[in-house]
């Protein structure tokens, strides 16, 4: 029975390889673009290290000569491979510097179809070449340095019966490889004799190349990975700057949808797991095939066709290998991220919540919780490690068995005379070195899944629509300041997350410029969303809220909210200077305005006592006090937390003003402070009060609204609505009358 498409199942959909390839790594890269030029260079620098890296492998090879024959010195074998090259033959190799050495043996001649039968035959020995006579030394190097398309040789057959009889041939001679006098001009420089010395000394030059192009090719290797480095974190910069400037400006349905943590491991892990991704793509993605490209040219020169084959050959199975591994590690990398996730929110929010974390003593509780969500991540992410540290052994495995393989391939050549044991040798080394280099790429594919579960988990949150999307009109203008009235116009309201749920019903509301509305109603009547509505926090379903004659939808954001102060319940103060957090939303503001504002709303006598932290203080300077003093929000109390914000309305000098009253214990001294500060902040401004304890607010408010289940129920003065609404009554006596300090009834003012 098909199965009703859970959120898993379109999580599993979610992660299989879109089409096209790695949709939203490739989205990244566009923060990589401005950068391009650190690219570029750090491309130059991957060129560097393909010639080096190949170079040195060609290096490798006079190693290889130098060391492995007895008596033939490097410009030797050169001069003999050319000649025997010139020839068609393979010639006997190593041969020993002695009188008795005359002439060259041929061990095999090449025959192939095309060539004329050559005149030379297996075993013969050319005992002269022109007039040139001597060992197989000077013979290979007359016939090098011959240059016409025919040769006079003399050889000596082995068939002939006489020992002392030869013959005279012309043989057609192949024109010089188009790199042999490069060739030749070098190792005639580097020829020093053959004896051991000579030979010694031979080594030591070309050891010395060896180490100077492995280090050209290891100073190209760090200039190539660092200007990757930098260009990824400068991209990544860029991404987590605009993507955080992003989510400043998403509406707050947004953050009543993700958990904080969410977004938080979007910024730190999923990011970081991208900087991998394109570090990736840039340093070893280029620079791996690069060196495999030289190197496969010099395979090719060597032993060509068939190695190639082979090479193909492995390629096949280890696509499918790291292909089907990629996909795993991708959804893999995702349930990791999502444990993030999960991990980062309850840290933060039991953190957060430390007081009541110890006082219902939760710590056992707490950590067998941690250690669950943190259980999950670690399964998700062995999984990534599993697949991904399994890519590279298979793969090597699957190499080593292929250069078997081409051992035994290339060890029939060589017992059958068909190919040198040195070349063959040289060969098994390029092999390798080609594979080296496959090797290092086999968990590219990986990284770049991982990048790509990353980056569509970052865009997700980037393509979220900003506020300005969803609820302005295009053609918003500047809000004049308001001075006439503000209006609620039959406003309706339902939380997108709750859309079941009428949170606002047909409210209609006029408040005069300059006057106090108190609003009074049950917990979840929707005093708070009330006010969210002015602030456009949220756009009304249906009605329209309107200031001074202009529908705020059309008003921008920016002129809408400077002009309201906001006050909320739960303070917010900022791990900052004091007067920093009083002139918080204003630029330029000067410490009179901040220290006027802090008198105005009683806060400057308790920031007088502030004083920072020992751990800001430093180079051993007394720590910083009054309103310099860094202050951290659980370093104050509610009620001077609540001035603080208070002072902070007070600076940007708003016309309208929202103070919903704090709820959280306040003792009798900082509740009158508080109300006489919102007494002076409230004059010439239109204040909405959202009253919860305050009962001295509620005589001297122009208009009392009582809400009651998203309706307003009643509207008037305090001593009206004790008249004529029970509701507000009973509210007043029962929820006031708790708050009232010891010792004072509500009714005795
Ligand atoms: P009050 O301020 O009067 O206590 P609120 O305006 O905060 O009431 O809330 C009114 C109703 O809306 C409550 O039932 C509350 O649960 C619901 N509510 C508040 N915020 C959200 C939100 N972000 N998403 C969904 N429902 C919400």
């Amino acid at each position: 029975m098909p199965r009703a498409g859970t959120i898993r199942d379109m999580n599993d959909a979610a992660s299989r390889p879109r089409k096209p390839f790695l949709n939203y790594f490739r989205r990244s890269l566009k923060f990589v673009w401005p950068h391009r030029r650190y690219l570029f260079a750090s491309f130059v620098a991957a060129l560097g290290v393909m010639t080096f890296y190949t170079a040195g492998m060609g290096a490798l090879y006079p190693i290889l000569t130098a060391m492995m024959s007895d008596y033939e010195t490097l410009p030797d074998s050169v001069y003999r491979k050319l000649a025997n090259k010139r020839l068609g033959v393979t010639s006997q190799q190593d041969v020993p510097r002695d009188d008795k050495n005359d002439g060259i043996r041929v061990v095999r001649v090449r025959r192939n179809r095309n060539a004329p039968a050559s005149p030379i035959n297996d075993l013969d020995t050319i005992t002269a070449v022109g007039d040139v006579t001597g060992n197989c030394y000077e013979l290979h190097r007359a016939i090098v340095e011959h240059d016409g398309d025919t040769i006079a040789l003399t050889i000596r057959s082995i068939d002939s019966d006489e020992d002392e009889a030869t013959t005279q041939v012309t043989v057609a001679l192949e024109p010089q490889p188009m790199y042999a006098p490069a060739l030749i001009a070098v190792v005639d420089r580097i020829d020093f004799g053959s004896d051991p010395r000579g030979r010694l000394k031979g080594l030591a030059v070309v050891m010395g190349l060896f180490v100077t192009l492995s280090g050209l090719q290891l100073f190209c290797r760090f200039w190539q990975q660092y200007l990757v480095e930098l260009t990824a974190s400068r991209a990544l910069m860029d991404l987590r700057t605009q993507g955080y400037a992003h989510v400043l400006q998403l509406p707050m349905d947004f953050f009543a949808r993700r958990k904080t943590g969410e977004t938080m491991t979007r910024f730190g892990q999923d990011t970081a797991v991208l900087l991998l991704g394109i570090r990736t793509i840039f340093g070893k993605a280029v620079r791996e095939p690069l060196k495999a490209v030289g190197v496969l040219v010099a395979v090719l020169v060597v032993a060509g066709g068939p190695l190639l084959l082979i090479v193909l050959v492995t390629a096949l199975p280890a696509a499918f290998l790291v292909r089907r591994f990629g996909r795993i590690i991708r959804r893999a990398q995702r349930r990791a991220l999502e444990a993030w996730d999960g991990l980062l929110e309850m840290l933060q929010e039991r953190i957060g919540a430390i007081r009541v974390v110890k006082g219902y003593t939760m710590e056992r509780a707490e950590r067998l919780r941690f250690f669950r969500e943190h259980r999950r991540l670690l399964k998700n992410q062995l999984r990534v490690q599993r697949f991904d540290v399994a890519t590279s052994p298979i793969l090597e495995f699957l190499a080593t068995a292929v250069v078997s393989g081409f051992v035994l391939y290339g060890g029939s050549l060589v017992f059958s005379g068909e190919s040198e044991a040195e070349d063959f040798l040289y060969a098994v080394a390029l092999l390798v070195a080609l594979f080296d280099p496959l090797r290092k790429l086999s968990n590219v594919n990986n990284r770049l899944q991982q990048a790509d579960a990353a980056a569509t988990r970052i865009f997700d949150i980037l393509d979220e629509p900003v506020e300005t999307c969803t609820i302005q009109s295009p053609h918003a203008t500047p809000l004049p300041r308001h001075r006439e009235r503000i209006e609620f116009r039959n406003v309706s309201f339902r939380y997108p997350s709750r859309p079941d749920a009428p949170v606002l019903q047909n409210v209609n509301l006029t408040v005069e410029a300059g006057q106090t509305v108190a609003i009074v109603g049950p917990n979840g009547s929707g005093k708070t969303t009330l006010c969210a509505m002015l602030l456009r926090f949220y756009g009304p379903d249906e009605g329209a809220v309107l200031i001074d004659g202009h529908d705020i939808r059309d008003a921008t954001l920016d002129s809408l909210r400077r002009q309201i102060g906001l006050v909320t319940q739960d303070t917010v103060i900022f791990t900052d200077t004091v007067a920093a957090n009083i002139a918080y939303g204003q630029r330029h503001v000067d410490r009179d305005t901040v220290r006027k504002a802090a008198e105005t709303a009683h806060a400057d006598e308790f920031i007088a006592h502030l004083t920072s932290p020992p751990s800001q203080s430093r180079n051993g300077q007394p720590p910083a006090t009054g309103y310099d003093a860094v202050i951290a929000a659980n370093t104050l109390s509610g009620g001077q937390k609540q001035r603080l914000a208070i002072a902070r309305a007070l600076v940007r000098n708003p016309s309208i003003l929202i103070f919903d009253e704090a709820t959280s214990q306040i003792d009798p001294d900082s509740a009158r402070k508080i109300h006489d500060a919102i007494r002076v902040v409230r004059r010439n401004r239109t204040a909405f009060v959202i009253a919860h304890h305050d009962r001295d607010i509620l005589p001297e408010a122009d208009q009392v609204v009582v809400m009651d289940a998203g309706r307003i129920v009643a509207v008037g003065r305090h001593e009206e609505l004790l008249q004529t609404s029970a509701l507000y009554k009973s509210l007043y006596e029962v929820q006031f009358r708790v708050a009232a300090p010891a010792g004072e009834a509500p009714d005795e003012r």
